[in-house]
């Protein structure tokens, strides 16, 4: 008998009906003769609804009340999915995190999972009935409620598998699988049937928000077959698996990842010597504000220029931060930007392939798109642009690349 797991996300489980429709693909499942845990989402727009709530009595809130309150939203969803199973005469348990006992770390908002006990699941699973586990939450070792950070209940649904042994983990959204971009932006995105974890990890880590970073981290790590497909209509998805089949068939660019959540800081005549970069950007990772891309520049005359990029919500307290370092040092002046967006290319194709990078600069200059700063890994390259060229950028590189569907 097989055991799967399934991860139904909030546009999946967003109304009475769509949690009538899930659980009959989870009745279908369970008749069909394999072992379920299924691991939902609070319902589409809740989670945003609990934050808002919180903020209209204090802009930043205790992050411990802050979990209590916002996983609030999967308890609601679990038990009225397995109402709605045991309305169609399946058994079905709903439970907590706490319940399960997703032990996490105590870093309120984005805990990870340290361990889970799978034995009171197993139990159940061995009993018949199918087991409804909220996603996102876990409790630290005080039992103090956690939550996993946005889009988690994807990385809960690894974990339950990858702790359970499942033979696969079903991840059901509102798109029936992993496209070359967010088929949202780009009406000509094509679903891919295969995507290794190295390349959906480069993916989700450049921003397409799919999947959670984590749930591929841990599939990857722990080799769990992750499948994401569509809970509105019936197909294969997309496979995320170890193997690079076929190198030589293997297109040189995958996917196109972007994000507009990135905010630049430049920091300039900074007087150079060594240990400037350390104090710099020391400081601003000492403040727990974490840096993505870095360029740095000597000039003429011996002056360093040093830019980065942030987090958008983190701009405020890293140019604050900036100043203060730039008085320190004598530097000259610092700047901010948050209208920029980043831009990744990724494939495990690049890897026996040259000239990728020139040929995404071409098509970019052909656009008349400036690039403020470039990042590569051995899987891809990544440029930071003008926002307002993100979407012409995405767009023109998607047909550059060939990634356009053949039907126009
Ligand atoms: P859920 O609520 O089910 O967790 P999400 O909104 O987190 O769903 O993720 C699904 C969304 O991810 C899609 O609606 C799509 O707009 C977006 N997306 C971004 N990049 C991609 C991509 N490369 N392929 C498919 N969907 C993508
Ligand atoms: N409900 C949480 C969120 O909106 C977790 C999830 O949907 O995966 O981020
Ligand atoms: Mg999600």
């Amino acid at each position: 008998m097989s055991l799967i797991v399934q991860k139904y996300g909030g546009t999946s489980v967003g109304t009475i009906e769509r949690i009538q429709a899930v659980a009959s693909r989870v009745a279908e499942s369970h008749r069909a003769g394999q072992q379920l845990v299924v691991a939902v989402s609070a319902m589409s727009g809740e989670t945003n609804r609990l934050i808002g709530l919180a903020k209209e009595i204090d802009e930043h809130p205790s992050s411990r009340e802050m979990d209590v309150l916002v996983s609030t939203g999967e308890q609601v969803t679990i038990a009225l999915l397995c109402m709605a199973l045991n309305n169609i005469g399946i058994e079905a348990r709903s439970y907590t995190g706490g319940q399960v006992r997703i032990l996490t770390d105590d870093a309120h908002g984005k805990a990870r999972i340290k361990e889970i006990d799978s034995h009171r699941l197993q139990d159940d699973l061995n009993a018949g009935f199918v087991v409804v586990v909220a996603g996102f939450q876990g409790t630290d070792e005080k039992g103090n409620i956690t939550t996993l950070g946005r889009g988690g209940s994807d990385t809960t649904a690894v974990a339950l598998a990858a702790a359970l042994e499942a033979d696969e983990c079903q991840i059901y959204t509102d798109v029936d699988g992993v496209y070359t971009t967010d088929p949202r932006v780009v009406a000509s995105a094509q679903r891919l049937d295969k995507i290794t974890f190295e390349e959906m990890l480069e993916m989700a880590s450049q921003g397409s928000k799919i999947l959670q970073i984590r749930s591929v981290e841990f599939a990857g790590k722990y080799n769990v077959p992750l499948r994401v497909m569509s809970s509105f209509e019936e197909g294969p998805g997309t496979l995320i698996s170890l193997e690079e089949d076929d190198q030589m068939e293997k297109p040189v660019v995958s996917g196109i990842a972007f994000n507009r959540d990135e905010a630049k800081l430049t920091i300039r005549g900074i007087p150079d010597q060594p240990g400037v970069a350390y104090k710099v950007l020391g400081a601003i990772s000492d403040a727990n504000i974490e840096i993505d891309v870095i360029v740095q520049n000597v000039a003429k005359d011996n002056s360093a220029t040093i830019t980065f990029t942030v987090h958008r919500d983190d701009l405020a307290a890293a140019q604050k931060l900036l100043t203060q370092i730039a008085a320190d040092l004598g530097a000259k002046e610092v700047d901010a930007d948050d209208a920029i967006a980043k831009i990744s290319i990724v494939g495990v194709g690049m890897k026996s392939h040259a000239g990728v990078a020139a040929k995404m600069f071409k098509i970019l200059a052909d656009e008349g798109i400036n690039i403020l700063l470039i990042t590569t890994s051995e899987i891809k390259i990544t440029v930071v642009v003008e926002e307002r060229y993100l979407e012409l950028a995405v767009r023109s590189l998607h047909s550059g690349f060939d990634l356009d569907t053949s039907v126009a």
